[in-house]
């Protein structure tokens, strides 16, 4: 408390310095008017100039050692600038008032002229700190005041003197202020309609350099027309200027003019509009004057000077119509891509995954329980929680893929190239990137915040955007009813049901729940998730409708619910089951049937699910059909049944290799399965898209021992078992 007494008192001493220097300095420049320029009053005009000048040398560097303004080396330059401007105006008031020397150019002029590259580097230092990287709206805006300012001053200041007949000394030195001018003149600029913070200071220092280059550009014009008298009023603007300099130096918001700050948007407000537009007219304008004074002699010049005036708007308006884009896709909060954009490049990204024959995939990713951060910390901490989720998602993506914020508290990944396989470890790191710590949402509150994901990919769970959109939205839905923090990978519940109620998607959901059970209780590996994956692909591949796909893939998932009404000791025992045990597990096939079946809309999955141990030699359970009385759906069904199993380990025999279940594929064609559906499966596999099955992300049976479980879903004719289960 005391020590913000303090700052503010300190503060308002220093306001009350900058205001004493700037009172006393005016009293100096109306001084200097008052006093006679002839005599002894010569005399008091140099010492009084002369002070006046030195005060604004000795103001920045006192101002910068009192307020140690950041970065040091502008404010170095411009103090040194200063004190060769001093110099400078002592060297010309002393030879000219008081030695009598008209000579032109005299000791003065190198001084001068020394000071301008102190000032350009001085200010494009403080230019580069204030808005690091590009400004280019504003670099354009004062490139557009810049060739405007350069054009006048070629045509009334240094092409006259250029062409004057003077001796060489004398052009080169009346040539080099108005291009030293410029010079400051495009810093000047690029410093004032550029970004950066505007306190006082700022001002001080825009008055210098506006100040100094108003009464340079008088100064040469008036020496050009011969018109300059040594004292008149152009030193007030001078010293003026020059003790503005000083003055911002000594200002306590010296300090903020260093301060970084993102580039300005490019937006255009109207009275910058109003003097762009202006400026730029100043060239044709100045064309149509000399045309109409019958002496057009710099068309070529103004020519130039339009058509780089031209480029210029031409440029500004791509910067802004680019700048305008970026804001309309992108959420002003969490700076991801809005749900528009999302929406727009979902149908580009699959139609270019169809072209291109690869496979992509969508996720949706739900805050849980998002509404009791709102309501229990205030909705600022809810915007701040989204902002930490966004940056958290974001660090979870890969470069390339496209994350937006599709709803209030909901975000969209959409990822090329992800195939069903990848579509769990992707999803799992989103869920865990986003759960790996509490968030700040407030000073001193912190929060822990889950998600939920859902995920899908085309063209396994759907085959086009909006059922991908839909597909992942139902496998979120399932993910908030396995309560949250969860993920859940292409649900293709609904995709095979037909004319079916709203509470349809639950009861699938429920479903698959209860296979992801039964799954959990004989392997921590997943197994009927890839059985419906790779069983989809392959009716793809047959060349099935893409209705009847989705089935074959629904009832893969949905094939071993049956065995939920298996006694879990007969599905535990590890040794071969004895008759009444084989029964039980004979039955499962009908136990899913019925269950499925008692689903709306369900009925041709319930029955692809009761024949899915047929055999096409009519060997199977559990009505021994035979060839194609067996459903093809239910004969693709068999075959990646068996090919899970058979890479899966088990009680009484480790996992086959891909070589070894290979040659039980082939050694059972036309026996157990359909051969067309073998061929292509096994096509599939040498083309590498049938993938492996990875560790279940759904619910694991507790105490699960690796290998003590049998997979009681197994059909393959096993050597030693005598008969596939
Ligand atoms: P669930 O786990 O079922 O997803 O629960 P939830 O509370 O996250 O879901 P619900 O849809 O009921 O609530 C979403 C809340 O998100 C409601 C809304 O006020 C809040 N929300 C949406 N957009 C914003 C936002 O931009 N800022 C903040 N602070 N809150 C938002
Ligand atoms: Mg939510
Ligand atoms: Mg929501």
């Amino acid at each position: 408390m005391a020590a913000t007494g303090t700052r503010a008192t300190s503060r308002r001493d220093w306001l009350g310095c900058v205001s004493c220097y700037l009172m006393v300095g005016t009293a100096l420049v109306v001084g200097y008017y008052q006093v006679p320029p002839s005599g002894s009053g010569r005399v008091v005009r140099v010492v009084v100039y002369c002070a006046a000048s030195a005060s604004a040398a000795a103001a920045v560097l006192y101002g910068m050692i009192k307020n140690r303004p950041e970065p040091r080396l502008p404010w170095l330059l411009l103090a040194a600038s200063q004190v060769v401007y001093a110099a400078a105006d002592t060297t010309f008031y002393v030879s000219h008032y008081l030695l009598g020397s008209t000579a032109y150019p005299s000791f003065a002029d190198p001084l001068y002229i020394a000071h301008y590259p102190l000032v350009v580097a001085a200010l494009t230092l403080l230019i580069r700190r204030r808005t690091p990287g590009r400004d280019l709206p504003s670099l354009l805006d004062a490139a557009v005041l810049g060739v405007v300012g350069a054009m006048l001053s070629w045509l009334y200041l240094i092409g006259p003197q250029a062409r004057a007949d003077s001796p060489l000394l004398v052009k080169l030195t009346s040539l080099t202020y108005p291009v030293m001018d410029l010079a400051m003149l495009a810093v000047a600029l690029r410093l004032i309609l550029g970004g950066g913070r505007r306190p006082a200071a700022f001002f001080l220092l825009s008055t210098n350099l506006l100040a100094i280059l108003t009464a340079d550009t008088v100064y040469v014009w008036q020496q050009l027309v011969g018109s300059y008298q040594a004292g008149n009023f152009l030193d007030a603007i001078w010293l003026g200027g020059n003790m503005a300099l000083g003055a911002a130096a000594l200002h306590p918001t010296v300090a903020q003019l260093g301060d970084r700050c993102p580039p300005r948007d490019a937006s255009l407000g109207p009275a910058r509009i109003a003097a762009l537009t202006a400026a730029a007219l100043i060239a044709p304008a100045t064309l149509i004057v000399q045309h109409l004074r019958g002496a057009a002699a710099d068309v070529p010049a103004i020519a130039v000077a339009c058509a780089v005036l031209f480029v210029l708007t031409i440029t500004r308006l791509a910067v802004l119509v680019a700048d305008q884009r970026q804001v309309a896709i992108t959420d002003a909060l969490t700076g991801l891509r809005t749900r528009r954009f999302f929406q727009a490049q979902l149908p580009v990204e699959v139609a270019r995954a169809r072209r291109n024959g690869r496979p992509m995939a969508v996720f949706i990713i739900d805050v849980d329980h998002f509404k009791s951060i709102n309501d229990r910390h205030g909705h600022p901490a809810g915007d701040q929680a989204l902002i930490e989720i966004a940056s958290r998602l974001r660090a979870a993506a890969r470069a390339g893929d496209l994350l937006a914020r599709y709803g209030g508290e909901e975000f969209a990944l959409l990822v090329r190239d992800a195939g069903p396989g990848e579509l769990p470890g992707i999803a799992e790191r989103l869920r865990q990137r986003v759960a790996r710590g509490p968030i700040t949402v407030c000073a001193g509150t912190r929060v822990a915040v889950t998600v939920s994901v859902g995920t899908a990919s085309f063209p396994v769970h759907a085959e086009d955007p909006n059922e991908l959109i839909a597909a992942a939205d139902r496998a979120l839905y399932a993910a908030k009813a396995r309560g949250r923090d969860s993920v859940v990978v292409g649900e293709g519940p609904g995709l095979a049901l037909d004319g079916v109620g709203e509470q349809i998607p639950a009861a699938v959901d429920y479903l698959c729940h209860l296979a992801d059970i039964v799954d959990a209780r004989m392997s921590p590996h997943e197994h009927s998730r890839a059985v419906g994956r790779w069983a989809m692909l392959v009716a793809a591949e047959i060349g099935v409708d893409a209705h009847v796909a989705r089935s074959v893939g629904l009832a893969g998932r949905l094939h071993d619910i049956g065995k939920i009404l298996v006694p879990e000791a007969v599905l535990a025992k590890p040794g071969r089951p004895d008759e009444e045990e084989w029964r039980l597990l004979r039955q499962h096939p009908d136990h899913g049937h019925r269950l499925v079946a008692a689903v709306p809309g369900m009925a041709a999955v319930a029955e692809i699910i009761r024949q899915h141990h047929e055999r096409f030699d009519g060997s199977g359970y559990p009505r021994g059909l035979r060839g194609t009385d067996i459903r093809l759906e239910a004969r693709i069904l068999a075959v990646c049944d068996s090919w899970a199993a058979m890479l899966a380990d088990r009680a009484y025999q480790p996992a086959m290799s891909v070589a070894e279940a290979r040659g039980q594929l082939i050694a059972a064609r036309a026996g157990q399965f359909d051969p067309c559906v073998v061929d292509a499966f096994l096509g599939m596999v040498d083309g590498g898209r049938i993938d492996r099955p990875h560790r279940a992300a759904g619910p694991t049976r507790e105490g699960w021992v690796d290998g003590a479980a049998v997979d009681l879903g197994s059909v393959v004719p096993l050597p030693h078992s005598g008969e596939g289960r």
